[in-house]
């Protein structure tokens, strides 16, 4: 029989009488049920294990239990809302369901068991959505009866907590289906964008350049993982390092998504993992929750501190030169706060200031020691992206090999003069927010260029799905596409890596002068 890629569920939101099946009562799906009685639909829960289902309802009922006793629901309204879910002991009691909601072990087999399964007791308009993180959604459906009906929708853990949901849409996938998906997510609170079934979706593919380039750093010894993190927090406006953040979510995970992404793609090496993270996993070093990973959480540890440049004097004679993009935040932080220094704003320059003997540049791609032997000046520092230079506490500086000592200091005391506390980090190319930002950009663009999702669904889904300051296309539009190409391309001929290779919508917007989001 030919699938017919229609299905007939209305596009609209789930009316809250609608009921509402999960399958699996673990973490997240506990946190969905609890988001779907929230929002005013009878819930039928189902797990193997049914104990688990108990301690999930128990645990759920306490939870609005305190949002009663904080004030954010009416006693009776929590009350009313536990009692909307009910435990199943078997897939045949969710027959009267409008949405079933998967979030059972992550196993193709499994997922294709429950699926089959349930089209035996539920009617043909039942739409069957699963929580899956890397399975392809095409696979899930694939060789069911009405495999239009089935769609991702991939909520973020906690779920009650997390704003976005990813609904993600397979090869058979229906349109209104997807539309539905997206409605109900939106009338349940959630902030939901759309994606197309491809290997980790839309954030756990643009987010791998967030922990790889930080690995790629420290494998070259660009800096320790303390001065890392304390860049792409206090300068790049991050809420977590990326040290920190792998210890969070613990190493065997990361390195199982960043795994599975890599063969997803092929063994394209632009997600290649990391030998390092595989050795803290080997070791069992698996972060905050085995007591050690990148830092140790050991009572009594000593909290990890970043490499902070000793106090240096700012040079009497500083010339800052006027500066395009990012930079121009940080000439007009020096131009307030450094009294004296002269401003030369006739001369367009690759330079942002000469301070004593040094000078001073933000970083493109190129080490600091190829570029002082491509312009000449051997007393060459460079600055790192910050978010804003304007509000930035912190920044990496990074010199050439060819650098004297007191040009190095000359920078430093600039930096420091300026309000800056100042890391020093290896000539590495690009830095470290620099070029963090610069791939996080170009794996959005391929996203994009792609067809998984919009420019504004990109954007949006990393702002809410792993509080990024800001998505990495309007990022990119603000440093200027221009400058985010010349970053990639030097990153690719500092390495010779086609991990490095430019995203085509990067090269194209380029080449006509545009910009992803404005
Ligand atoms: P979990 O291990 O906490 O819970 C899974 C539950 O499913 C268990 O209670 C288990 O008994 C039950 N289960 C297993 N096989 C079943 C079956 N055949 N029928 C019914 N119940 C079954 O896992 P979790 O973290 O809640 O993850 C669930 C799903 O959500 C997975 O697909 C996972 O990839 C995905 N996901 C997890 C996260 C996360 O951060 N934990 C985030 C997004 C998506």
């Amino acid at each position: 029989m030919a699938v017919s890629s229609a299905h007939s569920v209305n596009s609209g939101a789930l009316t809250p009488s609608a009921i509402v099946g999960v399958i699996g009562a673990g973490a997240m799906g506990a946190g969905i049920a609890q988001v779907a009685a929230a929002a005013g639909h009878p819930v039928l829960l189902y797990d193997l294990n049914e104990a688990a289902c108990d301690k999930a309802l128990a645990g759920i009922r306490a939870q609005f239990a305190r949002l009663a006793e904080k004030g954010r629901l009416e006693p009776a309204q929590a009350d009313a809302a536990g009692n909307r879910i009910r435990a199943v002991r078997a897939l045949a009691d969710c027959a009267g369901a409008a949405l079933i909601v998967e979030a059972a072990a992550e196993r193709l087999d499994v997922k294709r068991e429950i699926f089959a399964s349930l089209e035996r007791h539920v009617g043909d308009a039942c739409v069957l959505a699963t929580n899956t993180s890397s399975i392809s959604i095409t696979s899930i459906a694939a060789g069911l009866r009405v495999p239009q009906r089935v769609a991702g929708l991939h909520f973020f853990n906690p779920a009650p907590l997390m704003a976005l949901v990813e609904v993600v849409s397979g090869l058979a996938t229906a349109p209104e289906v997807a539309r539905m998906l997206h409605a109900t997510a939106a009338a349940w609170g959630k902030q939901p964008v759309m994606a197309k079934s491809t290997p980790g979706f839309i954030v756990n593919r643009v987010a791998r350049p967030y922990y790889a380039e930080a690995l790629r750093v420290l494998n070259e010894q660009g800096g320790t993982p303390a001065t890392i993190d304390a860049v792409m927090r206090e300068a790049g406006g991050f809420r977590m390092g990326p040290f920190e953040l792998m210890d969070l979510i613990g190493h065997d995970v990361n390195f199982a998504v960043t795994e599975s992404v890599f063969r997803a793609y092929f063994n394209d090496p632009r997600y290649t993992p990391s030998l390092i993270q595989q050795e803290l996993v080997n070791a069992g070093f698996l972060g905050r929750k085995s007591g050690r990973g990148f830092y140790s959480y050991a009572d009594g540890a000593t909290p990890p501190t970043p490499d902070l440049e000793p106090s240096r004097t700012a040079p009497a004679d500083v010339v800052l030169f006027a500066q395009d993009g990012p930079a121009a935040a940080l000439h007009a932080r020096f131009a307030e706060r450094i009294e004296g220094a002269r401003r030369d704003d006739a001369h367009a320059d690759e330079l942002l200031a000469v301070a004593g003997r040094a000078s001073i540049a933000l970083t493109d791609g190129r080490t600091a020691a190829a570029r002082a032997a491509e312009t000449g000046v051997a007393d060459l520092v460079l600055v790192d992206l910050a978010r804003d230079y304007a509000q930035a506490g912190l920044v990496a500086l990074t010199r050439a090999l060819q650098c004297s000592d007191a040009a190095y200091a000359d920078a430093v005391g600039l930096f420091q003069q300026a309000g800056f506390r100042v890391v020093g980090i290896a000539d590495v190319p690009g830095m470290v927010a620099m070029r963090t930002v610069a791939m996080l950009a170009n794996e959005a663009a391929d996203t994009v260029n792609q067809g998984v999702c919009s420019p504004a669904d990109l954007d949006l889904a990393m702002e809410k799905g792993v509080n990024y300051p800001c998505g990495p296309l309007a990022w990119a539009d603000a440093i200027g596409i221009g400058r985010v190409h010349r970053v990639l391309s030097n990153l690719a001929a500092s390495y010779g890596e086609d991990r490095y290779r430019v995203s085509p919508r990067v090269a194209a917007l380029h080449a006509a002068g545009r910009t992803f989001r404005s």
